[in-house]
C-alpha cells in the first residue's frame, strides 16, 4: 500500500501532479479543496461553514477538516485499498498527527510526502491566472495573499515535521508539469 502525501503552497501543482500519479500508482485521490467545495455546490450545512473560512483565505478548523477526512477515507476504503493521495492534507501539524493516527488504525501510514516547491511570485501568478479561468472565489489578490501567510505560518513547520521522519521529498515545481511528473516518479518508485 502507497500513502502519498503531495504537499506545498496553494497553486504550487498539488491537484495536476496528483491527477498524473493515480493511474501508473493505482491510489485514490483526496482533494480536501475538492470535497470542500462539492459541499459548498451542494449547499450542505458544512458547505456553509466551509465558505466562509474559505473566502477568507483562512483554514477549516482542525476538529471539523479531521472528521472530515476521516469519513472519506472510511466511504471509500475499497477504492483506497492499494493506497490514497492525500492533496491538502494535512495543512497543520496538528492534522499531520491525526493522520499518522488513522492510519495506524487503518492501514501502513505515510510512505512519502512529495513537496512542490515553487518561488513565491510564480505562486501568486499561477493563482491569478486559474481564478481568471476558473472563478475560484478563493484565488483573487488578496485572499491569494492570506493563504500565502497561513500556508508559511501554519503548514510549511510540516516541512520539517516529515524531513524528521525522513519522508519529505523535495521536488523543483518549477519547469515543465511531465518533467516535474518524472522527478516525482522517481521519488515515489525510490520508496516502493
Ligand atoms: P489551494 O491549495 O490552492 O489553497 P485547495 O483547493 O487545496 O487549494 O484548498 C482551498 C481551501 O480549502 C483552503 O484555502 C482552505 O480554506 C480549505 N482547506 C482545504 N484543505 C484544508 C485542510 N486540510 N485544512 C483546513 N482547510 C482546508
Amino acid at each position: 500500500m502507497l500513502n502519498i502525501v503531495i504537499f506545498g503552497a496553494p497553486g504550487s501543482g498539488k491537484g495536476t501532479q496528483s491527477d498524473n500519479l493515480i493511474k501508473p500508482y493505482g491510489l485514490f485521490h483526496i482533494s480536501t479543496g475538492d470535497v470542500l467545495r462539492d459541499h459548498i455546490k451542494r449547499g450542505t450545512e458544512l458547505g456553509t461553514t466551509a465558505k466562509a473560512y474559505i473566502d477568507k483565505g483562512q483554514l477549516i478548523p482542525d476538529e471539523l477538516m479531521i472528521g472530515i477526512l476521516a469519513s472519506v477515507l472510511d466511504d471509500n476504503a475499497d477504492k483506497a485499498s492499494k493506497g490514497v493521495i492525500f492533496d491538502g492534507f494535512p495543512r497543520t501539524i496538528a492534522q499531520a498527527e491525526a493522520l499518522e493516527k488513522m492510519l495506524k488504525e487503518r492501514n501502513p501510514g505515510v510512505s512519502a510526502v512529495v513537496g512542490l516547491e515553487v518561488p513565491e511570485d510564480e505562486l501568486v501568478e499561477r493563482l491569478i491566472k486559474r481564478g481568471k479561468e476558473s472563478g475560484r472565489s478563493d484565488d483573487n489578490l488578496e485572499t491569494i495573499k492570506g493563504r500565502l501567510q497561513v500556508y508559511h505560518s501554519q503548514t510549511s513547520p510540516l516541512q520539517d515535521f516529515y524531513k524528521q521522519k525522513g519522508l519529505y521529498k523535495a521536488i523543483k515545481g518549477t519547469g515543465s508539469i511531465d518533467g516535474i511528473f518524472a522527478d516525482i516518479k522517481a521519488a515515489v518508485d525510490a520508496v516502493l
